[in-house]
């Protein structure tokens, strides 16, 4: 895959309103083949490892999507966007979730993520996203969907330094959200002080249920006091919120993100310099993680960061005799020198960024 631009990855609203940082080239996540969903193949469950079903993919999470992300989609007219529009229009209808701030989660909804063990992810049903298209397993509101779903994948090119690097843009990207579905409740004349918590400023809040909360109903008092004169016209107030960040540029978004938002985005360039620059560790031994399932005379199969990977066994056996007490450099030499072969510097480095090496503890 060629490079492309970061912008690219974002809901395209972002693109005048974030720092041209973005404009960076990056290597698309090839691993994460979402039309052919890498998570859900046959050899997934063969080797018996993390798996999902290809009828809930990785869209078993319910998203909370800001003000101006909702109104962006219900002002945006394009006719293969219907399905998102009515769904966002049929949770609007509910009044679960809806507030000034967005769209959230309902609560049991939340309770039941955080209480999912490991395998619930990707194989339950009961957690999938409102959003999702099952008939075409695919996102009705793609265009549109917030931090967490833009920067979620499940594989990466640069294994561990490819997550590091996406968690650092849903920490910055998520810092956004909060501030422009403030700023534009601000705009459209709401007391920010009168309004519960920014549902969307906390994803590990403690849930507490109220009744309404457990029974999947609206308290009419309390939505009442959150709406007011804008009850019944919350898709209304959602566009205008779009129209509001719309019309926000770099430089508004720069000043109001502050401090804060130039130490997330340093963070976000300091982890791109780590996968377009990896240091290979003086020392590496093997990564007790990295799992071998199955061992050819041409291939292995092992897991590791990623899920499974196959490689040819020569290099495998490169892994193995990387044990943590002779300089990286001799190791390479020795094994060079005795298979008659080169090894990629990067390759290596692929290899410690997918939990097949590690840095050694000895000293
Ligand atoms: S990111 Fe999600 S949909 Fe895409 S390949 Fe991975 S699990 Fe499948
Ligand atoms: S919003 Fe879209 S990408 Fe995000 S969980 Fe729902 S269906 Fe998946």
């Amino acid at each position: 895959m060629s490079p492309q631009s970061l912008w690219q990855e974002f809901p395209e609203l972002y693109r005048h309103l974030l720092p041209d940082w973005f404009r960076e080239p990056y290597q698309p996540e090839a691993l994460a083949t979402c039309a052919d969903c890498a998570m859900c193949r046959p050899d997934e469950t063969r080797y018996q490892v993390k798996h999902y079903q290809p009828d809930l993919k990785c869209c078993t999470f319910y998203p909370d999507l800001p003000n101006y992300l909702v109104g962006a989609l219900l002002c945006d007219t394009r006719p293969e966007l219907e399905a998102g529009r009515r769904r966002i229009l049929g949770a609007i209808q509910t009044g679960v979730g809806v507030s000034p701030f967005g769209i959230s989660a309902p609560k049991v909804r939340e309770l039941l993520y955080a209480h999912g063990d490991s395998g619930a992810f990707g194989n339950s049903t009961a957690l999938l996203c409102p959003y999702f298209d099952g008939e075409h397993h695919n996102c009705t509101i793609w265009a549109f969907r917030n931090a967490v779903c833009t920067t979620f994948f499940c594989k990466f090119n640069d294994g561990r330094a490819g997550h590091h690097f996406w968690a650092q843009i849903k920490a910055y990207l998520s810092y956004v959200q909060v501030l422009l579905s403030e700023v534009a409740i601000r705009a459209l004349g709401m007391d920010l002080n009168a309004l519960p918590e920014n549902p969307l400023a906390n994803n590990d809040r403690p849930v507490r249920l109220s009744a309404a909360d457990l029974d999947g109903r609206v308290d009419a008092a309390a939505y009442q006091r959150l709406w007011a004169e804008h009850q019944g016209a919350e898709a209304d107030f959602y566009r205008a919120c779009y129209r509001h960040v719309q019309g926000l540029n770099r430089d508004h978004v720069a000043q109001l993100a502050g401090f804060q938002g130039e130490r997330l985005l340093a963070a976000v360039q300091s982890a791109k310099a780590d996968i377009d620059h990896p240091k290979l560790p003086q020392r590496l031994q093997r990564h007790p993680a990295g799992r071998l399932h199955e061992e050819g005379p041409e291939q292995i199969v092992a897991e590791g960061f990623n899920g499974l990977t196959v490689m040819p066994t020569l290099l495998w056996r490169f892994v193995t005799q990387c044990d943590g007490r002779r300089p990286t450099e001799a190791v390479v030499a020795a094994f060079e020198a005795e298979h008659g072969v080169e090894i990629d510097r990067d390759l290596i480095a692929n290899l410690v960024q997918n939990q097949f090496l590690r840095e050694s503890e000895c000293d």
